[in-house]
């Protein structure tokens, strides 16, 4: 159905190459979202008003998902459009929206103020609406099978950048669904139940502006969207230290590894931070924020046809779960979404099918994920920004 190619960069990376620091470009305006309820006061402080404008400007982006200036009643006249221009400065420029499965996927394609592009995309499903967000312009982990990992990486997004993408989208919900409601039961479904990080990037190779976005998420307003810490996955391609780091961040997430191979020699070339940290150290953190947490780790697994999907290799990865207990953890097999230029393709049915069930044998619980929004390019691993 796209006609998208991928954006060419200055400098794709080489097979294998891994790149942690992000260039340096224009940072982005500061935004009311990056800061904290005290740090925000201090900041309408400077610029003149009373402290309690803050909440109130907090509650009007994080509450009634609104940033026009005329609907913000309660704040004096005169004062309204310099404090929504200075606090609440556009941060998504929209480009465009696509649409898939009769309108329950949408992809959000944005331009940053530097020009640079990111994709959100947001998955309508009965009682509940999942939003997938990005948390850098590009990625630097350079996983072979992923759009995105060999588009390389452009920049971190702020935290303010990475929130926008839901405030942005829930608005957009709310006004698809017919506008603002009283009724409790209607503006449940209109809301964003989960959020994942697995749009473009590494979330934890951007550390601080992801975890300040995910407290925004799930702190109570004025402070944040107030979403529940059980809706939000943060998923990593498995950097050890940033993994423990963040079981200690007191925000129980769902963690999500994508392993892709339960052996180093295969998981080397499919996921190349595995030539720092092996599957053993992954699977040993993951575990550990288990622990630590109490919430299931979600183990993602691509299934690419003739490369990972052998019987012998999902025994591998349910022993290795299974020898580090029981309960813990939950294998979501993804039949792999085709990329520009990649020689791969998804697994067979039947061979999916037989991964399953051998995981099953293991006692480990496994559900294939779908295939949301494929035909707009907008499924994992086939985000790519394109003008
Ligand atoms: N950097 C994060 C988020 C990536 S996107 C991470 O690696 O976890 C979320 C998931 O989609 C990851 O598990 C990623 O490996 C997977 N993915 C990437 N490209 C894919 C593709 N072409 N088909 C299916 N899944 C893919």
């Amino acid at each position: 159905m796209s006609t998208d190619l991928p954006t060419p960069t200055a400098n794709p990376p080489k097979p294998g190459a891994l790149t942690f620091s992000a260039p340096k470009r224009g940072k982005a305006p500061r935004h009311l979202a990056d800061l904290d309820p005290a740090q925000r006061r201090e900041w309408v402080t400077e610029l003149g008003h009373k402290p309690f404008r803050a909440d109130q400007m907090s509650r009007h982006y994080f509450e009634r998902l609104v940033v026009d200036p005329e609907q913000m009643t309660d704040l004096p006249a005169g004062a309204r459009g310099e404090l929504v221009s200075t606090m609440l400065p556009e941060l998504l420029h929209p480009v465009r929206t696509l649409r898939a499965d009769d309108g329950a996927t949408l992809k959000q394609v944005h331009k940053l103020h530097d020009g640079a592009m990111v994709e959100s995309v947001l998955m309508k499903y009965p009682g509940r609406v999942t939003m997938c967000i990005s948390s850098q312009a590009g990625c630097g982990m350079n996983c072979p099978f992923c759009a995105t990992g060999q588009a390389g990486l452009t920049r971190n997004l702020s935290t303010a950048e990475i929130v926008e993408q839901v405030v942005v989208a829930a608005r957009a919900l709310r006004h698809e669904e017919g506008g603002e409601t009283s009724d409790e039961a209607t503006a449940k479904v209109l809301r964003v139940s989960n959020v994942v990080f697995m749009g473009m990037g590494e979330a934890l190779a951007n550390y601080k502006a992801s975890i300040g976005a995910m407290r925004r998420l799930v702190e109570p307003s004025p402070s944040g969207l107030g979403m529940s810490a059980r809706g939000v996955t943060m998923s990593t391609v498995g950097l050890v230290p940033a993994i423990d780091k963040l079981a200690n961040e007191g925000i129980p997430v769902t963690l999500a590894l994508s392993l892709h191979a339960a052996d180093d020699e295969l998981r080397d070339e499919l996921v190349p931070i595995n030539t720092r940290w092996k599957v053993d150290e992954a699977l040993d953190a993951a575990y550990r924020y288990y622990e630590k947490t109490g919430r299931r780790v979600s183990i993602e697994y691509a299934l690419i046809r003739d490369i990972n999907d052998q019987a012998w290799r999902a025994d591998l990865l349910g022993e290795k779960l299974r020898a580090r207990g029981q309960g813990w953890v939950h294998v979501n097999p993804i039949p792999l979404n085709p990329t520009p230029g990649s020689k791969w393709t998804a697994s067979r049915r039947g061979v999916e099918q037989q991964f399953v069930e051998r995981l099953l044998a293991h006692g480990i619980p496994t559900t294939v994920r779908d295939t949301r929004g494929s035909d707009i390019d907008g499924a994992c691993g086939q985000l790519a920004a394109t003008v």
